[in-house]
């Protein structure tokens, strides 16, 4: 049975571009894009102090607004933390959870990544869910494990309803930022697991989670991972910084 899924490109600019710079991207590609109908659902995801500056600008294209990170609560005392409520009240849809930089350099556990899916849902946001093995853990074959329990460990905070309407990005940690990228048949291999770990809690439903691929996407390799059955997209971090790669790469460029 062929199963439609939404196919996306989403940029994550990490901590790039001013509030300007960003309302100037913004503005770029919302002229580039009259009169177009992007093949995929486009998301911007810039700083959080950007988000509602360049909110406002593609308020008026199809183009959606992420954000990078949330924190659990709603509001209250919590100097410099940033809720899922405001988020979305500051124009976002999507939010990234569990991006590898979050687990690495932010100490974010499995267990917090899960609240943070649960938050997402809570504020209505759709989450966009990373995964991704080290590359001790690729060298020594233990990618299905990392993965698996990266996956697992937001069931226990999250019900098959809000499951159905999550976004998993499998981004192998090696690959960010590094100019490696895994075989796309491998990828391919790792998001067809994600699906079927899925379908423990979703069933069939599994089928219509997109997953997409991060780690050193541009637009000469972005094809490649496209191409792919179980790949419906890419999570692109330098590659996304520049209006005219990232039409490139939703294939609406010249
Ligand atoms: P990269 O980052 O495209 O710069 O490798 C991807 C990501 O971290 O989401």
């Amino acid at each position: 049975m062929n199963y439609t899924r939404e196919t996306f490109l989403i940029a994550n600019w990490k901590m790039h571009k001013t509030v300007e710079e960003g309302r100037a991207f913004a503005r770029e590609l919302v002229r580039r894009l009259e009169n177009v109908s992007p093949k995929h659902q486009l998301i911007i995801c810039p700083t959080a102090l950007s988000l509602w500056a360049v909110g406002q600008e593609l308020a008026t294209s199809p183009v959606m607004l992420g954000a990078q990170n949330l924190d659990l609560g709603r509001e209250g005392a919590l100097t410099g933390a940033l809720s899922g409520y405001l988020i979305r009240e500051a124009g976002a849809r999507w939010v990234i959870v569990g991006h590898s930089e979050r687990r690495n350099l932010f100490g974010e556990t499995d267990a917090l990544i899960g609240q943070k899916v649960a938050q997402a849902f809570e504020a209505h946001l759709r989450p966009i869910l990373c995964v991704g093995e080290s590359l001790d853990d690729y060298r020594s074959g233990q990618t299905f494990a990392v993965i698996t329990r990266q996956i697992e460990a937001i069931f226990p905070y999250t019900n098959s309803e809000v499951l159905k309407s999550l976004v998993v990005a499998y981004e192998p940690v090696w690959a960010i930022g590094s100019g490696e990228v895994p075989e796309p048949k491998q990828a391919n291999e790792v998001a067809g697991l994600i699906r079927q770990i899925l379908s423990k809690q979703i069933s069939d439903d599994a089928n219509t989670v997109p997953v997409l691929y991060g780690g050193s996407v541009s637009s000469n390799n972005i094809h490649q991972f496209l191409e792919q059955a179980h790949i419906d997209g890419s999570l692109v971090g330098g590659a996304s910084l520049q209006v005219d790669e990232f039409l490139k790469m939703a294939d609406i460029g010249h």
